[in-house]
Protein backbone atom coordinates (compact mmCIF):
# COMPACT_ATOMS: atom_id res chain seq x y z
CA UNK A 1 0.00 0.00 0.00
CA UNK A 2 1.47 3.43 -0.60
CA UNK A 3 -0.37 6.90 0.19
CA UNK A 4 -1.75 7.88 -3.22
CA UNK A 5 -2.54 11.83 -4.21
CA UNK A 6 -4.34 11.85 -7.16
CA UNK A 7 -2.95 15.26 -9.31
CA UNK A 8 -5.54 17.84 -10.12
CA UNK A 9 -5.89 18.69 -13.97
CA UNK A 10 -4.09 21.93 -14.49
CA UNK A 11 -7.49 23.18 -16.43
CA UNK A 12 -6.91 26.10 -18.35
CA UNK A 13 -3.30 26.46 -17.15
CA UNK A 14 -1.47 29.22 -19.60
CA UNK A 15 1.78 27.56 -21.09
CA UNK A 16 4.70 29.63 -20.17
CA UNK A 17 6.57 30.98 -23.60
CA UNK A 18 10.55 31.77 -23.14
CA UNK A 19 13.02 33.12 -25.12
CA UNK A 20 17.02 32.86 -24.94
CA UNK A 21 19.37 35.16 -23.30
CA UNK A 22 22.15 36.46 -25.38
CA UNK A 23 24.13 39.39 -25.02
CA UNK A 24 21.97 40.97 -22.95
CA UNK A 25 18.79 40.26 -25.46
CA UNK A 26 15.95 38.25 -25.17
CA UNK A 27 16.36 36.36 -28.69
CA UNK A 28 14.62 33.11 -30.66
CA UNK A 29 17.20 30.40 -31.59
CA UNK A 30 18.77 30.25 -35.01
CA UNK A 31 16.75 27.52 -36.44
CA UNK A 32 13.57 29.10 -34.40
CA UNK A 33 12.26 25.23 -33.67
CA UNK A 34 10.85 24.65 -30.04
CA UNK A 35 11.20 22.59 -27.40
CA UNK A 36 7.65 21.64 -25.04
CA UNK A 37 7.98 20.42 -22.01
CA UNK A 38 5.21 17.99 -20.77
CA UNK A 39 4.91 18.38 -17.06
CA UNK A 40 6.05 15.10 -15.56
CA UNK A 41 3.00 15.10 -12.65
CA UNK A 42 0.15 16.16 -15.10
CA UNK A 43 1.25 14.50 -19.26
CA UNK A 44 0.41 18.37 -20.40
CA UNK A 45 2.64 20.96 -22.10
CA UNK A 46 3.45 23.78 -19.22
CA UNK A 47 6.46 25.21 -21.08
CA UNK A 48 7.85 26.36 -24.57
CA UNK A 49 11.57 26.93 -24.90
CA UNK A 50 13.31 27.89 -28.13
CA UNK A 51 15.79 25.32 -28.76
CA UNK A 52 19.54 26.59 -29.32
CA UNK A 53 21.80 25.03 -32.01
CA UNK A 54 25.82 25.23 -32.02
CA UNK A 55 24.98 28.42 -33.87
CA UNK A 56 23.25 29.79 -30.72
CA UNK A 57 25.81 28.54 -28.52
CA UNK A 58 28.69 29.85 -30.40
CA UNK A 59 26.44 33.31 -30.48
CA UNK A 60 26.48 32.99 -26.49
CA UNK A 61 30.55 32.22 -26.25
CA UNK A 62 31.00 35.60 -28.20
CA UNK A 63 29.03 37.25 -26.31
CA UNK A 64 30.57 36.13 -22.82
CA UNK A 65 34.35 36.58 -24.54
CA UNK A 66 33.61 40.27 -25.36
CA UNK A 67 32.17 40.61 -21.94
CA UNK A 68 35.57 39.29 -20.26
CA UNK A 69 37.74 40.58 -22.67
CA UNK A 70 36.32 44.31 -22.73
CA UNK A 71 33.67 44.46 -20.16
CA UNK A 72 33.09 45.96 -17.32
CA UNK A 73 32.00 42.82 -14.91
CA UNK A 74 35.85 41.69 -14.70
CA UNK A 75 37.06 45.21 -14.03
CA UNK A 76 34.41 46.39 -11.35
CA UNK A 77 35.48 45.99 -7.62
CA UNK A 78 34.75 42.91 -5.79
CA UNK A 79 32.26 44.94 -3.21
CA UNK A 80 30.41 46.43 -7.01
CA UNK A 81 30.17 42.57 -7.82
CA UNK A 82 28.75 41.59 -4.35
CA UNK A 83 26.35 44.26 -3.88
CA UNK A 84 24.77 43.18 -7.39
CA UNK A 85 24.47 39.94 -6.12
CA UNK A 86 23.29 40.35 -3.20
CA UNK A 87 20.50 42.77 -5.35
CA UNK A 88 20.07 39.28 -7.39
CA UNK A 89 19.36 37.31 -3.83
CA UNK A 90 16.41 39.53 -2.96
CA UNK A 91 14.87 39.39 -6.13
CA UNK A 92 15.15 35.63 -5.83
CA UNK A 93 14.01 35.14 -2.45
CA UNK A 94 11.24 37.88 -3.95
CA UNK A 95 10.44 35.60 -7.00
CA UNK A 96 10.68 32.13 -4.87
CA UNK A 97 6.98 31.19 -4.90
CA UNK A 98 7.14 31.69 -8.86
CA UNK A 99 10.31 29.66 -9.29
CA UNK A 100 9.52 27.03 -7.18
CA UNK A 101 5.88 26.30 -8.63
CA UNK A 102 8.19 25.88 -12.42
CA UNK A 103 11.16 23.92 -11.11
CA UNK A 104 7.72 21.67 -9.24
CA UNK A 105 5.72 21.30 -12.54
CA UNK A 106 8.55 20.59 -14.99
CA UNK A 107 10.52 18.27 -12.85
CA UNK A 108 8.04 17.02 -10.77
CA UNK A 109 9.10 17.50 -7.34
CA UNK A 110 6.87 18.38 -4.85
CA UNK A 111 6.00 22.38 -4.42
CA UNK A 112 6.70 22.17 -0.25
CA UNK A 113 10.64 20.87 -1.54
CA UNK A 114 10.94 23.02 -4.25
CA UNK A 115 10.31 26.08 -1.67
CA UNK A 116 12.76 24.87 0.41
CA UNK A 117 15.39 24.69 -2.46
CA UNK A 118 14.50 28.06 -2.98
CA UNK A 119 15.50 29.44 -0.06
CA UNK A 120 18.85 27.70 0.03
CA UNK A 121 19.45 29.25 -3.60
CA UNK A 122 18.87 32.49 -2.30
CA UNK A 123 20.88 31.76 1.05
CA UNK A 124 24.04 30.13 -1.24
CA UNK A 125 23.74 33.34 -3.65
CA UNK A 126 24.07 35.46 -0.32
CA UNK A 127 27.40 33.42 0.50
CA UNK A 128 29.22 33.87 -2.65
CA UNK A 129 28.12 37.49 -2.37
CA UNK A 130 30.53 37.50 0.76
CA UNK A 131 33.06 35.46 -0.25
CA UNK A 132 33.52 37.92 -3.79
CA UNK A 133 35.16 40.13 -1.38
CA UNK A 134 37.17 37.94 0.35
CA UNK A 135 38.62 36.86 -2.61
CA UNK A 136 42.55 37.26 -2.28
CA UNK A 137 45.67 36.01 -3.49
CA UNK A 138 49.16 35.84 -1.15
CA UNK A 139 52.71 37.64 -0.89
CA UNK A 140 56.07 36.51 -0.22
CA UNK A 141 58.47 39.38 1.64
CA UNK A 142 60.83 36.17 2.99
CA UNK A 143 62.63 35.75 -0.56
CA UNK A 144 65.87 37.57 0.53
CA UNK A 145 66.52 41.18 -0.43
CA UNK A 146 66.26 41.07 -4.06
CA UNK A 147 62.95 39.50 -4.81
CA UNK A 148 59.41 40.49 -3.72
CA UNK A 149 56.55 37.78 -4.95
CA UNK A 150 53.09 38.57 -5.32
CA UNK A 151 50.48 35.79 -5.96
CA UNK A 152 47.26 36.69 -7.71
CA UNK A 153 43.63 35.38 -8.03
CA UNK A 154 42.42 35.97 -11.33
CA UNK A 155 38.76 35.36 -12.74
CA UNK A 156 39.45 32.10 -15.10
CA UNK A 157 37.64 33.83 -17.92
CA UNK A 158 34.72 32.81 -20.22
CA UNK A 159 32.81 29.78 -18.25
CA UNK A 160 30.25 26.80 -18.95
CA UNK A 161 27.78 26.05 -16.99
CA UNK A 162 26.03 23.22 -18.02
CA UNK A 163 23.32 21.75 -15.21
CA UNK A 164 20.53 18.46 -14.97
CA UNK A 165 16.68 18.48 -14.33
CA UNK A 166 16.43 17.03 -10.94
CA UNK A 167 17.30 20.21 -8.86
CA UNK A 168 16.96 22.73 -11.68
CA UNK A 169 17.22 26.55 -9.57
CA UNK A 170 19.82 24.80 -6.54
CA UNK A 171 22.35 23.58 -9.00
CA UNK A 172 22.44 26.77 -11.32
CA UNK A 173 23.30 28.77 -7.70
CA UNK A 174 26.12 26.80 -6.56
CA UNK A 175 27.65 27.28 -9.70
CA UNK A 176 26.80 30.82 -11.08
CA UNK A 177 27.38 33.10 -8.55
CA UNK A 178 30.63 31.85 -7.39
CA UNK A 179 31.67 32.53 -11.27
CA UNK A 180 30.43 35.83 -10.95
CA UNK A 181 31.80 36.80 -7.91
CA UNK A 182 35.46 35.66 -9.07
CA UNK A 183 34.45 38.15 -12.33
CA UNK A 184 33.66 35.63 -14.75
CA UNK A 185 31.27 35.31 -17.63
CA UNK A 186 29.77 32.68 -18.63
CA UNK A 187 27.21 30.85 -21.24
CA UNK A 188 24.33 28.69 -19.20
CA UNK A 189 22.84 25.76 -20.45
CA UNK A 190 20.03 24.08 -18.17
CA UNK A 191 18.60 21.04 -18.94
CA UNK A 192 15.88 21.30 -21.77
CA UNK A 193 13.45 19.08 -19.52
CA UNK A 194 13.45 22.12 -16.73
CA UNK A 195 14.99 25.13 -18.12
CA UNK A 196 12.16 27.42 -16.78
CA UNK A 197 13.54 28.59 -13.68
CA UNK A 198 17.02 29.45 -14.52
CA UNK A 199 15.24 31.58 -18.04
CA UNK A 200 13.54 33.61 -14.96
CA UNK A 201 17.23 33.94 -13.21
CA UNK A 202 18.22 35.95 -16.39
CA UNK A 203 15.71 38.23 -15.96
CA UNK A 204 16.51 38.34 -12.68
CA UNK A 205 20.13 38.96 -13.03
CA UNK A 206 19.47 41.76 -15.95
CA UNK A 207 17.25 43.93 -13.00
CA UNK A 208 19.85 43.14 -10.41
CA UNK A 209 22.65 44.71 -12.88
CA UNK A 210 24.39 42.38 -13.92
CA UNK A 211 25.64 44.10 -17.48
CA UNK A 212 24.97 42.51 -20.76
CA UNK A 213 26.57 39.25 -22.05
CA UNK A 214 27.86 38.79 -18.52
CA UNK A 215 24.89 35.69 -18.54
CA UNK A 216 24.01 34.02 -21.42
CA UNK A 217 21.65 31.39 -20.88
CA UNK A 218 20.74 29.12 -24.11
CA UNK A 219 17.95 25.84 -24.05
CA UNK A 220 18.91 22.82 -26.03
CA UNK A 221 20.02 19.27 -25.99
CA UNK A 222 23.25 18.24 -25.22
CA UNK A 223 24.42 17.03 -28.38
CA UNK A 224 23.29 20.46 -30.13
CA UNK A 225 23.60 23.12 -27.42
CA UNK A 226 25.49 21.63 -24.74
CA UNK A 227 28.29 20.16 -26.60
CA UNK A 228 29.86 23.22 -28.25
CA UNK A 229 30.00 24.60 -24.91
CA UNK A 230 32.47 21.59 -23.60
CA UNK A 231 34.87 22.20 -26.76
CA UNK A 232 35.09 26.01 -28.00
CA UNK A 233 38.27 27.10 -28.04
CA UNK A 234 37.09 30.37 -26.46
CA UNK A 235 35.55 28.75 -23.43
CA UNK A 236 38.20 28.56 -20.60
CA UNK A 237 36.18 25.98 -17.79
CA UNK A 238 33.50 24.11 -18.09
CA UNK A 239 31.27 23.57 -15.09
CA UNK A 240 29.02 20.12 -15.07
CA UNK A 241 26.70 18.87 -13.49
CA UNK A 242 25.31 15.51 -15.05
CA UNK A 243 25.56 12.09 -15.22
CA UNK A 244 28.93 10.35 -14.75
CA UNK A 245 29.08 9.16 -18.67
CA UNK A 246 28.27 12.89 -19.98
CA UNK A 247 30.90 14.19 -17.73
CA UNK A 248 33.42 11.78 -19.13
CA UNK A 249 32.68 12.90 -22.53
CA UNK A 250 32.37 16.45 -21.15
CA UNK A 251 36.28 16.18 -19.57
CA UNK A 252 37.44 14.35 -23.53
CA UNK A 253 35.69 17.42 -24.99
CA UNK A 254 37.53 20.13 -22.78
CA UNK A 255 41.06 17.97 -22.82
CA UNK A 256 40.93 19.22 -26.47
CA UNK A 257 41.51 23.03 -25.84
CA UNK A 258 43.05 21.76 -22.02
CA UNK A 259 40.26 23.58 -20.05
CA UNK A 260 39.44 23.71 -16.84
CA UNK A 261 36.67 21.28 -15.62
CA UNK A 262 34.76 21.26 -13.04
CA UNK A 263 32.31 17.75 -12.65
CA UNK A 264 29.46 17.16 -9.96
CA UNK A 265 28.46 13.66 -11.64
CA UNK A 266 26.32 10.44 -10.22
CA UNK A 267 25.80 8.81 -6.86
CA UNK A 268 25.49 5.53 -5.09
CA UNK A 269 25.46 6.63 -1.68
CA UNK A 270 25.43 3.92 1.05
CA UNK A 271 24.18 3.93 4.94
CA UNK A 272 26.06 2.11 6.92
CA UNK A 273 24.21 1.04 10.24
CA UNK A 274 25.35 -0.59 13.45
CA UNK A 275 22.75 -2.13 15.99
CA UNK A 276 23.76 0.26 18.71
CA UNK A 277 22.22 3.20 16.62
CA UNK A 278 19.02 5.31 17.18
CA UNK A 279 16.90 3.25 14.99
CA UNK A 280 13.83 5.55 15.60
CA UNK A 281 16.15 8.26 14.07
CA UNK A 282 17.54 6.36 11.41
CA UNK A 283 14.25 4.80 10.19
CA UNK A 284 12.84 8.53 9.08
CA UNK A 285 16.20 9.32 7.64
CA UNK A 286 16.40 6.04 6.04
CA UNK A 287 12.92 6.75 3.97
CA UNK A 288 13.95 10.53 3.38
CA UNK A 289 17.63 9.55 2.09
CA UNK A 290 15.92 6.99 -0.67
CA UNK A 291 12.67 8.82 -1.58
CA UNK A 292 13.59 12.64 -1.36
CA UNK A 293 13.13 14.05 -4.57
CA UNK A 294 11.77 10.39 -6.30
CA UNK A 295 15.21 9.30 -5.42
CA UNK A 296 15.98 11.66 -8.37
CA UNK A 297 19.00 12.57 -6.43
CA UNK A 298 22.77 12.53 -7.06
CA UNK A 299 22.81 12.41 -3.18
CA UNK A 300 20.05 9.40 -2.56
CA UNK A 301 21.05 6.95 0.30
CA UNK A 302 20.18 4.17 -1.98
CA UNK A 303 22.24 1.50 -0.49
CA UNK A 304 21.60 0.32 2.77
CA UNK A 305 23.93 -1.55 4.44
CA UNK A 306 22.45 -2.79 7.36
CA UNK A 307 24.30 -4.98 10.57
CA UNK A 308 23.01 -8.50 10.36
CA UNK A 309 21.70 -8.58 13.93
CA UNK A 310 19.07 -5.91 12.78
CA UNK A 311 18.65 -6.00 9.50
CA UNK A 312 15.33 -7.76 9.24
CA UNK A 313 13.65 -5.73 11.91
CA UNK A 314 15.03 -2.37 10.27
CA UNK A 315 13.93 -3.29 6.96
CA UNK A 316 10.11 -4.48 8.44
CA UNK A 317 10.16 -0.70 9.95
CA UNK A 318 11.48 0.70 6.97
CA UNK A 319 8.50 -0.69 4.49
CA UNK A 320 6.14 -0.01 7.39
CA UNK A 321 6.87 3.79 7.13
CA UNK A 322 7.64 3.66 3.42
CA UNK A 323 3.69 3.16 3.10
CA UNK A 324 2.80 5.72 4.54
CA UNK A 325 4.77 8.38 2.48
CA UNK A 326 2.61 10.45 0.27
CA UNK A 327 2.96 10.06 -3.92
CA UNK A 328 1.30 12.09 -6.04
CA UNK A 329 0.18 15.47 -7.64
CA UNK A 330 3.46 17.65 -6.88
CA UNK A 331 1.51 20.89 -6.55
CA UNK A 332 -0.41 19.22 -3.74
CA UNK A 333 1.82 20.79 -0.35
CA UNK A 334 0.97 17.74 1.77
CA UNK A 335 2.87 15.76 -1.17
CA UNK A 336 6.51 14.33 -0.29
CA UNK A 337 7.52 11.91 -3.16
CA UNK A 338 6.11 13.56 -6.86
CA UNK A 339 6.65 12.44 -10.79
CA UNK A 340 9.46 10.67 -12.44
CA UNK A 341 10.62 13.11 -14.66
CA UNK A 342 9.79 10.96 -18.04
CA UNK A 343 8.01 8.44 -19.03
CA UNK A 344 11.51 6.82 -19.94
CA UNK A 345 13.46 7.09 -16.90
CA UNK A 346 10.10 5.11 -15.38
CA UNK A 347 10.87 2.46 -18.01
CA UNK A 348 14.25 2.34 -16.93
CA UNK A 349 13.57 2.19 -12.71
CA UNK A 350 10.85 -0.36 -13.05
CA UNK A 351 13.69 -2.69 -15.65
CA UNK A 352 16.25 -2.19 -12.34
CA UNK A 353 13.73 -3.69 -10.18
CA UNK A 354 12.35 -6.34 -12.35
CA UNK A 355 15.96 -7.42 -13.03
CA UNK A 356 16.92 -7.66 -9.70
CA UNK A 357 13.89 -9.44 -8.09
CA UNK A 358 14.94 -12.15 -11.29
CA UNK A 359 17.77 -12.02 -9.52
CA UNK A 360 16.62 -12.80 -6.15
CA UNK A 361 16.60 -9.83 -4.68
CA UNK A 362 12.73 -9.30 -2.65
CA UNK A 363 10.43 -6.84 -3.06
CA UNK A 364 9.68 -5.78 1.01
CA UNK A 365 7.48 -2.84 -0.70
CA UNK A 366 6.20 -0.99 -3.83
CA UNK A 367 8.13 -2.44 -6.82
CA UNK A 368 6.12 -0.84 -9.13
CA UNK A 369 4.68 2.24 -11.19
CA UNK A 370 1.65 3.71 -9.97
CA UNK A 371 -1.10 4.72 -11.77
CA UNK A 372 -2.50 8.13 -10.97
CA UNK A 373 -4.83 8.94 -13.71
CA UNK A 374 -1.97 11.08 -15.34
CA UNK A 375 1.38 11.84 -15.39
CA UNK A 376 4.03 9.08 -14.39
CA UNK A 377 4.82 7.84 -10.80
CA UNK A 378 6.40 5.32 -9.17
CA UNK A 379 5.85 3.21 -5.71
CA UNK A 380 8.77 3.66 -2.84
CA UNK A 381 10.33 0.62 -3.14
CA UNK A 382 12.64 -1.83 -1.14
CA UNK A 383 14.65 -4.73 -2.27
CA UNK A 384 16.12 -7.01 0.22
CA UNK A 385 18.72 -9.63 0.17
CA UNK A 386 20.51 -8.00 -2.71
CA UNK A 387 23.80 -8.89 -3.16
CA UNK A 388 26.89 -6.31 -3.63
CA UNK A 389 27.46 -7.47 -7.07
CA UNK A 390 23.74 -7.03 -8.67
CA UNK A 391 23.33 -4.05 -10.63
CA UNK A 392 20.95 -2.49 -8.33
CA UNK A 393 23.25 -2.25 -6.13
CA UNK A 394 26.38 -0.55 -7.52
CA UNK A 395 24.57 1.34 -10.44
CA UNK A 396 22.49 4.98 -10.30
CA UNK A 397 18.64 3.74 -10.38
CA UNK A 398 17.79 7.56 -10.14
CA UNK A 399 14.32 6.58 -8.94
CA UNK A 400 12.89 6.11 -5.13
CA UNK A 401 14.65 2.32 -4.96
CA UNK A 402 16.41 1.70 -1.78
CA UNK A 403 18.68 -1.77 -1.76
CA UNK A 404 19.64 -3.61 1.13
CA UNK A 405 22.65 -5.34 1.79
CA UNK A 406 23.86 -6.73 5.33
CA UNK A 407 27.43 -6.87 7.14
CA UNK A 408 28.98 -8.84 10.01
CA UNK A 409 31.97 -6.52 11.18
CA UNK A 410 32.95 -3.28 10.35
CA UNK A 411 35.38 -3.93 7.55
CA UNK A 412 33.16 -5.49 5.56
CA UNK A 413 30.83 -3.46 5.74
CA UNK A 414 33.69 -0.45 4.51
CA UNK A 415 34.70 -2.78 1.86
CA UNK A 416 31.25 -3.43 0.42
CA UNK A 417 30.52 0.56 1.00
CA UNK A 418 34.12 1.27 -1.40
CA UNK A 419 33.35 -1.12 -3.32
CA UNK A 420 32.08 0.30 -6.39
CA UNK A 421 32.91 3.25 -8.58
CA UNK A 422 30.91 6.22 -7.05
CA UNK A 423 31.99 8.12 -4.24
CA UNK A 424 29.89 11.37 -3.80
CA UNK A 425 28.55 10.68 0.16
CA UNK A 426 27.94 7.91 2.71
CA UNK A 427 26.34 8.06 6.21
CA UNK A 428 26.69 6.07 9.42
CA UNK A 429 24.53 5.14 12.24
CA UNK A 430 25.66 4.23 15.75
CA UNK A 431 26.30 5.91 18.67
CA UNK A 432 29.97 4.74 18.99
CA UNK A 433 32.40 7.68 18.23
CA UNK A 434 35.19 5.57 17.76
CA UNK A 435 33.02 2.99 15.18
CA UNK A 436 31.87 6.96 13.67
CA UNK A 437 34.99 8.41 13.24
CA UNK A 438 36.27 4.81 11.26
CA UNK A 439 34.08 4.94 8.90
CA UNK A 440 34.13 8.61 8.24
CA UNK A 441 37.71 7.88 7.51
CA UNK A 442 37.73 4.90 5.71
CA UNK A 443 34.95 5.20 3.44
CA UNK A 444 36.26 6.69 0.26
CA UNK A 445 33.39 10.14 -0.65
CA UNK A 446 33.23 13.51 -0.12
CA UNK A 447 30.46 13.85 2.51
CA UNK A 448 30.14 11.04 5.21
CA UNK A 449 27.14 12.03 7.28
CA UNK A 450 27.06 10.74 11.10
CA UNK A 451 23.58 9.70 12.81
CA UNK A 452 22.21 12.34 10.17
CA UNK A 453 21.74 12.14 6.51
CA UNK A 454 21.68 14.81 2.86
CA UNK A 455 22.03 17.47 5.12
CA UNK A 456 23.78 20.26 3.96
CA UNK A 457 24.91 24.21 4.65
CA UNK A 458 26.83 26.63 1.79
CA UNK A 459 29.30 26.88 3.80
CA UNK A 460 30.34 23.51 3.42
CA UNK A 461 32.16 21.98 0.79
CA UNK A 462 30.49 19.33 -1.45
CA UNK A 463 31.68 17.25 -4.42
CA UNK A 464 32.54 13.76 -5.06
CA UNK A 465 35.61 11.05 -4.98
CA UNK A 466 36.33 8.91 -7.96
CA UNK A 467 33.72 8.55 -10.39
CA UNK A 468 31.51 10.90 -8.56
CA UNK A 469 33.51 13.97 -9.72
CA UNK A 470 36.45 16.30 -9.62
CA UNK A 471 36.43 19.48 -7.31
CA UNK A 472 34.28 20.96 -4.85
CA UNK A 473 31.44 23.63 -4.70
CA UNK A 474 30.30 25.56 -2.04
CA UNK A 475 32.68 25.95 1.12
CA UNK A 476 34.81 28.88 1.20
CA UNK A 477 37.00 27.97 -1.53
CA UNK A 478 34.48 27.59 -4.13
CA UNK A 479 35.00 30.93 -5.29
CA UNK A 480 38.90 30.11 -6.20
CA UNK A 481 37.76 27.59 -8.42
CA UNK A 482 36.45 30.12 -11.21
CA UNK A 483 40.20 31.97 -10.76
CA UNK A 484 43.79 31.35 -12.53
CA UNK A 485 46.54 31.61 -10.65
CA UNK A 486 49.09 34.18 -11.21
CA UNK A 487 52.76 35.19 -10.53
CA UNK A 488 53.94 38.28 -9.74
CA UNK A 489 57.82 37.53 -9.85
CA UNK A 490 59.57 41.41 -9.20
CA UNK A 491 63.08 42.04 -8.82
CA UNK A 492 64.19 44.80 -6.31
CA UNK A 493 67.58 46.44 -6.72
CA UNK A 494 70.69 45.33 -9.23
CA UNK A 495 70.35 41.67 -10.81
CA UNK A 496 72.82 39.25 -10.87
CA UNK A 497 73.35 38.31 -14.69
CA UNK A 498 73.46 35.17 -15.98
CA UNK A 499 75.76 35.86 -18.68
CA UNK A 500 78.55 38.04 -17.33
CA UNK A 501 78.75 37.83 -13.42
CA UNK A 502 79.44 40.87 -11.41
P1 LIG B 1 22.74 14.29 -18.04
O1 LIG B 1 24.19 13.98 -17.93
O2 LIG B 1 21.93 13.52 -19.00
O3 LIG B 1 22.53 15.83 -18.46
C1 LIG B 1 23.09 16.89 -17.70
C2 LIG B 1 23.24 18.10 -18.59
O4 LIG B 1 24.19 17.80 -19.61
C3 LIG B 1 21.95 18.50 -19.33
O5 LIG B 1 21.89 19.91 -19.41
C4 LIG B 1 22.15 17.90 -20.70
O6 LIG B 1 21.42 18.55 -21.74
C5 LIG B 1 23.65 18.10 -20.89
N1 LIG B 1 24.27 17.21 -21.87
C6 LIG B 1 23.85 15.98 -22.28
N2 LIG B 1 24.68 15.52 -23.23
C7 LIG B 1 25.65 16.46 -23.41
C8 LIG B 1 26.79 16.55 -24.25
N3 LIG B 1 27.10 15.58 -25.11
N4 LIG B 1 27.57 17.63 -24.13
C9 LIG B 1 27.28 18.63 -23.26
N5 LIG B 1 26.19 18.61 -22.47
C10 LIG B 1 25.39 17.53 -22.53
O7 LIG B 1 22.16 14.22 -16.56
P2 LIG B 1 20.66 14.40 -16.11
O8 LIG B 1 19.91 13.16 -16.50
O9 LIG B 1 20.15 15.73 -16.53
O10 LIG B 1 20.84 14.45 -14.51
C11 LIG B 1 20.94 13.34 -13.72
C12 LIG B 1 22.38 13.05 -13.38
O11 LIG B 1 22.99 14.18 -12.76
C13 LIG B 1 22.52 11.91 -12.38
O12 LIG B 1 23.57 11.07 -12.77
C14 LIG B 1 22.87 12.63 -11.08
O13 LIG B 1 23.56 11.86 -10.14
C15 LIG B 1 23.68 13.77 -11.58
N6 LIG B 1 23.71 14.84 -10.58
C16 LIG B 1 24.84 15.04 -9.85
C17 LIG B 1 24.88 16.03 -8.85
C18 LIG B 1 26.12 16.29 -8.04
O14 LIG B 1 26.21 17.37 -7.46
N7 LIG B 1 27.06 15.38 -7.96
C19 LIG B 1 23.74 16.80 -8.63
C20 LIG B 1 22.60 16.56 -9.38
C21 LIG B 1 22.60 15.58 -10.37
Amino acid sequence: MTVLVKPKALGDYKIREFRMLIDGKWVDGAEGRMIERVAPGHGVTVSRYQAATKIDAERAIAAARRAFDDGPWPRMTASERSLILLRAADMIAARADELAFLDAIESGKPISQAKGELAGAADIWRYAAALARDLSGESYNTLGDGTLGVVLREAIGVVSIITPWNFPFLIVSQKLPFALAAGCTTVVKPSELTSGSTLVLGEILEAAGVPAGVVNIIVGTGPEAGAPLTSHPDVDMVSFTGSTGVGRLTMANAAQTLKKVSLELGGKNPQIVFPDANLDEFIDAAVFGAYFNAGECCNAGSRLILHRDIADEVTARIAALSAKVKVGDPLDPETQVGAIITPQHLEKIASYVSAASSDGATVAHGGAALDLGMGQFMAPTILSSVRAEMAVAREEVFGPVLSVLTFETTEEAIKIANSIDYGLSAGVWSRDFDTCLTIGRRVRAGTIWMNTFMDGASELPFGGYRQSGLGRELGRHAVEDYTETKTLNMHIGQRTNWWMPR
